[in-house]
Parts: C-alpha cells; structure tokens; sequence
C-alpha cells in the first residue's frame, strides 16, 4: 500500500468516499481512509506548505478526497487539510491564470513564481482539479474569495483549452513569452488533459449557481437559467459578459416568494450598482463580497447589475517588475505573431502517442514594457475594435492584447518584464 500511495493512483480516496456515500456502506469508507496520503495530509492539516517537489496533479485529488472525507466522517484534520491546501495553492502557488504547476511540479517554496515561466506551465488537468476542490470550499464557506478563484480559473484556464476549430484539447498553457499552445491531434494524443478538458467544457454550466436554506448565490457571469424548486422560483439570467459589465435577472415566479438573491460582486469590481425594476438601489457592496437582496419577489421582477472593469495589473509575487494585465477578470496576452507555426509545428507529434508534448521550436522573446509606473492603464490603450482588444502605446515594438483564452496558433506573452 505504501509504494501505491507514492504513484499517481488518482482520486482512488475521493471516489471510495463517494461509494460508501450512495451505499452507506462503512467498508467502503475504510477503504477510502488506506487511500488519505497521510504524509502529505499531515502537514498540510498543521498549516505547513511542504508542497515542493510533489507532483501537482496526484497531490489535488488526493486532496480533494480529503475534502470529502471531512464531508462524510467530519473529520477536522481532513478539513484542516484541505482548507489550508486550498489557500496556499490559490494564494502562493497560481499563475495570474489560477493554474498552478511547472512541468507537472511544484518546484520552489511558496511565493516564488518569478522563475516558474516555461513551455509545461499549468497543466489544464490541474486548473479543472482545482475548480473541483474550491466547489467543496465554497460549499463550506460562500467565501467570495473561493468563488473569485473559480471565475479566474474559468475564464484563463479552462476556456480555452480546447481548439475552437475541431475541439482538440490542450496539455499545458505555456505561461513563458513565445510560445503557443500546442493541441492534441484527433487519433493519437489522448492525454489525462485530455479527458479532462473534455469534463471540463461538460461543466460550464456547473457552480454559476450555489444556493442555500436562504438564499441563492449567483457566482459566475453567464447567461443561463437555475430553477430553485424549494421556492418556486426560476431565475434567468441574461447578459453578453465579458464584452459588457450588465447582467440582467430576471425572476420567474408562480406565486410570491421571500428569498435572499446574492449577486457576487468580484474583486476586480469597483463602482458597481444595481437597479431593482427601473429603479436605482442606494446600497451596493464591496469588491469581493455580495449583494444581498432579501424581498418577497414576484414574477417579473428585474434586477440589473453593473460591473466596471478595468486594467489592473497581476505581478508575480516574487519579482514585481514581471507583470501580466488583467481586464476584470480576464488575462490578456500579447500577440507575438507565428514566426516557425506550421500545422506541423503547433500540434503535437502524432508519432508519440500517449507521451507529454514536446515543442518543435524555440520560444521568441517578447519585448520589455517601458512603463512609468505598475498601472497598465500608462501603457495600455483599448483598441475600439472590441472592449477586450488592446494596442500597447510609447513601446519600441507596439502590440496587440486579447484575452488569453481566445489566441489561437500564434506565439504569445502573457508576462512582460516592466522597465
Ligand atoms: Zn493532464
């Protein structure tokens, strides 16, 4: 048992936890704990970020399956587990992206990312493990911090991921300048990302939405409907984000109904408001919290968001004269053209099956942004073509931005070295 526990053996804790759960059969609970990585679980549970040297993504199930130990047994050290996991991957150990990993490890002590750029960043698998852990602590919180996360997870490591053309899904989104994302091919590369890019566009749709006795939580942008059927209530909500800062909802109901609508308000949000029917509210929240409206709602009733974006900078936490910018919560990334891009060269090597891609060329260098200060806005102009296109001004080289999740076959940078 101890020689499997060092392997990449999966979710075997999580999916035991999840049996004895639909069969309330305890064995299968005592099956799952000879699955809890003690050793890595240990420290983690005492508050000490030992991660360095472990593989990311046998470590995240084994983590999410601590997760849901805790859920099934109520075990504290398995919450304490996965409670400080949670914060210290989030918080000193993600790209501005919300992935985490370098070449499939964690490599330095925590906060030490400046020299964590290459070809084999984020692990797609990883950001999709990772959406799955912060369900379980936002389950367990509401904490907005936790819902901020997914949406950064969302909107730079899982859309993306696959090829719009025909669906090809990505290994790892290289996060060093000068590269491209490098795409599986349709009959030969069947990696782990593979599947779980596949699961995670299945899943767009998952975690919009969280509700408790309450209240209904709305976390994420996306134009979709959620039918709480506890209290007869439909909500639909519309809305063309990121493009626009507005979200409508709408609420369907057949009879009136008291309930709480908690509107996230993001981290990356300042000046918002809201309208209830035409009229404006006085109150709104803070920048990572929610907007509470608690009333007896009744058909028809429309609440109207606003959430200014704005550039806002994301330095690396070791090195901040190495910056990615951000839009909202959307990472821009710099277009550096397709000098060496062949249909050859931006796939992976068909004749390898089953093996980590590996480049063809060499990265190009981006060039450095001569900034006067860390506000993206002295360097940054939007371009009028789009909301989320950007053209650099005052640079050497001038430069077109666009979201991360939409480049496709071309080299690009996502952090600049400010001078
Ligand atoms: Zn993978």
């Amino acid at each position: 048992m101890d020689r499997i526990l060092e392997r990449e053996y999966g979710g075997m804790n999580e999916v035991l936890y999840n049996y004895a759960a639909v069969t309330g059969q305890d064995r299968w609970r005592e099956l799952a704990q000879r699955f809890d990585r003690k050793r890595i679980f240990e420290p983690l549970a005492a508050g000490r970020d030992e991660l360095q040297g472990l593989h990311v993504n046998t470590t995240i199930p084994q983590v999410i399956g601590a997760a849901r130990g805790y859920e099934l047994t109520g075990d504290r050290s398995l919450h304490d587990c996965a409670d400080y996991f949670w914060h210290t991957v989030t918080e000193r150990r993600s790209y501005c992206t919300g992935g985490t990993s370098n070449g499939e490890s964690w490599n330095a002590p925590p906060g030490k990312l400046a020299a964590e750029l290459s070809g084999y960043t984020q692990e797609c698998c990883v950001t999709y493990n990772m959406q799955k852990l912060t369900r379980h602590i936002f389950g367990w919180t509401a904490d907005p911090r936790a819902a901020d996360y997914y949406e950064r997870a969302y909107y730079n490591g899982i859309l993306g991921g696959q090829h719009p053309r025909d669906g090809n899904k990505l290994y790892y989104v290289p996060l060093q300048s000068g590269f491209w994302k490098m795409f599986g091919t349709p009959l030969h590369d069947f990696w782990c990302c593979t599947g779980s890019m596949a699961e995670a566009f299945a899943k767009l749709g998952d975690s919009i939405y969280f509700k408790d006795d309450d209240g209904l939580y709305v976390n994420l942008f996306v134009p979709s409907e959620v039918t709480w059927q506890e209290k007869g209530l439909r909500i639909v909500q519309d809305t063309t984000f990121p493009e626009s800062d507005r979200v409508t909802l709408t609420v369907r109901a057949a009879a009136p109904r008291r309930a709480q609508l908690r509107i996230r308000v993001p981290y990356w949000s300042v000046g918002g408001s809201a309208t209830l029917n035409g009229a404006r509210l006085e109150s709104f929240a803070t920048p990572s919290s929610y907007f509470v409206l608690d009333r007896t709602w009744r058909d028809g009733d429309r609440v109207e968001v606003r959430l200014p974006m704005r550039l806002h900078s994301a330095p690396m936490p070791d090195d901040p004269t190495v910056q990615a910018v951000m839009y909202g919560p959307i990472v821009l990334a710099g277009k550096l053209g397709t000098a060496g891009l062949t249909a050859d060269t931006l796939r992976a090597e068909p004749t390898k099956p089953r093996t980590v891609p590996e480049y063809k060329l060499e990265p190009i260098a981006a060039p450095a942004i001569r900034a006067s200060s860390s506000d993206p806005t002295t360097w940054l102009k939007q371009t009028g073509t789009s909301p989320l296109e950007f053209r650099t001004v005052g640079q050497s080289q001038e430069l077109t931005l666009v979201p991360l999740n939409r480049i496709f076959d071309e080299r690009y940078a996502v952090y600049w070295k400010l001078v």
